[in-house]
């Protein structure tokens, strides 16, 4: 089983009101995470990942540039591939309509998800969102993950267009991500869609029989430990964990929350002690595992991490 350890790496306003002066205190909270204990967004993230011997996937958010200046992105970009850590392409068409000269015709009003664009749409601005990155990284990217895991039939038809032949946007926790095939392929394993290969982040049952993504914000470090157990078991043949830039963070502010901060460690040690039953790797030149029709059974865990974790959130709550 491989396991891919993903970051979505964006950044964000409060809103999109006073857009310029938002940013100026928005943008170093979401890049570097400054405070008295550290820089706790993506420095301490790259640091962790460092010191474990760890890749990851970061898979970036570029449009938000296209309104602010490149030289923005390409700090982000420098950060990244500087520490031996693999870029990728994220997209946010939250942007869109905020960008001058219009990248779109009908860009009147906010869009969300790219699902809400028609697959011409898409695909101009899958393109788009490719050449500001790859210009900024200065190589090419080669796998997406679509913003909310927003994700249809046309992305797949868009990112083939774009030379992206792997996708990793399916989450079916998201009723906006693939709903058809999540009901046609369980989106338990790899899924060929267009010549694209999607590799879904992985939804294990917690000890309540609940639905979860392997998210390091949203799980106990023991749940993350027993679903990438119980996916072994399986034969999972992939486990796609999800975390974010500023997971590490309290929100709306630049403290780190340690509870994650511990989970994150935890985990990546972890990680690093069992690279040889369970190697991490990148997607850059994954094309190991070929789909097949096998549908494993959903990870799941036992009741006392999940507990742990409920636990856990009740003292963030208390002490936030
Ligand atoms: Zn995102």
């Amino acid at each position: 089983m491989n396991v891919h350890l993903t970051f979505d790496i964006e950044v964000w306003c409060n809103g999109w009101i006073n857009l310029d002066s938002e940013f100026a205190s928005c943008y170093p909270r979401y890049v570097y995470g400054h405070s008295r204990h550290g820089d706790y967004a993506l420095p301490k993230t790259l640091e962790i990942l460092d010191r474990h011997g760890l890749r990851g996937v970061f898979f970036v958010e570029p449009l938000f540039s296209a309104r602010f200046g490149a030289s923005y992105l390409e700090r982000i970009v420098r950060l990244i591939d500087d520490a031996g850590q693999e870029v990728q392409l994220h997209l946010h068409p939250e942007w869109t309509d905020e960008i001058r000269p219009a990248i779109l015709a009908n860009i009147s009003r906010k869009r969300q998800h790219l699902t809400y664009y028609s697959l011409d749409e898409q695909t101009a601005l899958i393109h788009y969102a490719k050449s500001l990155l790859e210009s900024a990284l200065g190589k090419p990217v080669s796998a997406f993950r679509s913003g909310s895991y927003a994700i249809n039939e046309d992305t797949f038809q868009a990112l083939a267009s774009n030379g992206i032949a792997i996708d990793s946007s399916i989450n079916r926790c998201y009723a906006i991500s693939a709903p058809k095939l999540v009901r046609e392929h369980g989106a338990t394993a790899p899924i060929a869609v267009n010549g694209v290969i999607s590799y879904p982040v992985t939804v294990f049952h917690d000890g309540f029989g609940r639905e979860r993504p392997a998210q390091v914000g949203a799980c106990s470090f023991g749940e993350m430990r027993q679903a990438l157990e119980s996916a072994r078991d399986e034969r999972c043949s992939n486990f796609v964990i999800v975390s974010h830039n500023f997971e590490m963070l309290k929100a709306g502010r630049s403290d780190p929350d340690f509870v994650v901060v511990r989970r994150f460690e935890q985990l990546c040690r972890f990680l690093a002690e069992n690279k040889d039953a369970i190697p991490v790797s990148g997607f850059d030149h994954h094309a190991k595992v070929q789909p097949s029709s096998a549908k494993p059974r959903s990870p799941r865990t036992g009741m006392l991490p999940t507990v742990w974790r409920i636990a856990e959130q009740l003292a963030r709550r208390g002490f936030s």
